[in-house]
């Protein structure tokens, strides 16, 4: 007959009753799943809850501890080596991204990046914005999950958002460039907020996998291309992300066709070439601090 357990041991992968060969092993939780399985434990009283990080069931920690070692868990915090920290955004989860996903702000190319960041953490959103001039602000450490995608193919938590600052897709009216900022309360043009055209790309295809929507779009400026490029073999190389998880929200969205962003403000064949420009660069072995 099995006896109950007295002691749970709870680590980052699974719960083991320490009693001996009747050991329970629940696989595969993610740090939040098991803080909230072994608070549920606790409810059941006689049981104690203890982390053991090292398997060494002779040495099983306080109940002290314990909360001492999950509360280490969430400080163990990444941030990109590159990014200008501003840790103001919401930490959603202890999660390392599996996913990179690149937008457009449909702003102005002149946002800076720490008001940028203050707004969204206003939101409840979570992601890094990268300015004009090439330089990333990012509002909550890498591996924080985050929230910026909406509804999706796949999970916001579980990727790392970059929100480029950029117009986007614009509307062409007679000769000008028009983003939804250049018009005021009655439809009138503002010219001095219309694009010049020759920071405009064209995408004359219909959407089929080729990269993005069919339209006008401001391009991303030189810099941000190159730190785009930057996070991009960083994501593969240091946080290894897959370079076909390299994505771009029009990709993800659901419903298809719900977001546009960034299309072909990352250039001719949006994140379709953009993902085979990576993979040369990876193939050719240029490592990310190079960039
Ligand atoms: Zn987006």
């Amino acid at each position: 007959m099995k006896k109950d357990p007295t002691w749970f041991v709870v680590t980052n992968k699974y719960i083991v009753a320490a009693n001996g060969p009747d050991s329970l092993y629940i696989e595969s939780l993610r740090a939040m799943d098991v803080l909230e399985l072994s608070k549920q434990l606790s409810k059941l009283g006689s049981h104690n809850v203890v982390v053991d990080s090292v398997n060494d069931y002779s040495k099983l920690p306080t109940k002290e501890e314990y909360y001492k070692e999950s509360e280490k868990e969430w400080e163990k915090t990444e941030w990109l080596p590159f990014a200008t920290k501003l840790d103001l955004m919401k930490r959603r989860s202890v999660e390392w991204p599996e996913f990179l996903v690149i937008h457009w702000t449909a702003g102005r190319q002149t946002q800076n990046g720490k008001a940028a960041i203050e707004y969204g953490a206003s939101k409840g959103h979570t992601y890094c914005f990268l300015q004009a001039d090439g330089k990333l602000f990012q509002g909550a450490p890498t591996n924080a999950g985050g929230y910026h995608l909406g509804d999706a193919s796949i999970s916001s938590y579980a990727s790392l958002g970059i929100e480029v600052a950029c117009a986007g897709k614009v509307e062409k009216i007679g000769e000008k460039f028009v983003p939804w900022f250049a018009k005021d309360s009655n439809g009138k043009i503002i010219d001095k907020d219309c694009i010049p055209e020759e920071n405009i790309i064209y995408d004359g295809d219909e959407y089929k996998d080729d990269g993005s929507f069919k339209g006008y779009y401001q391009k991303f400026t030189k810099k941000q291309k190159n730190t785009l490029i930057k996070i991009a073999l960083y994501s593969v190389q240091v946080l290894k992300i897959k370079v076909e998880n390299i994505r771009g929200h029009d990709e993800v969205a659901t419903p298809h066709g719900r977001k546009t962003d960034p299309g072909a403000s990352i250039g001719e064949g949006g994140m379709v070439q953009f993902r085979k420009d990576i993979k040369l660069m990876l193939d050719s072995g240029v490592l990310w601090d190079a960039i």
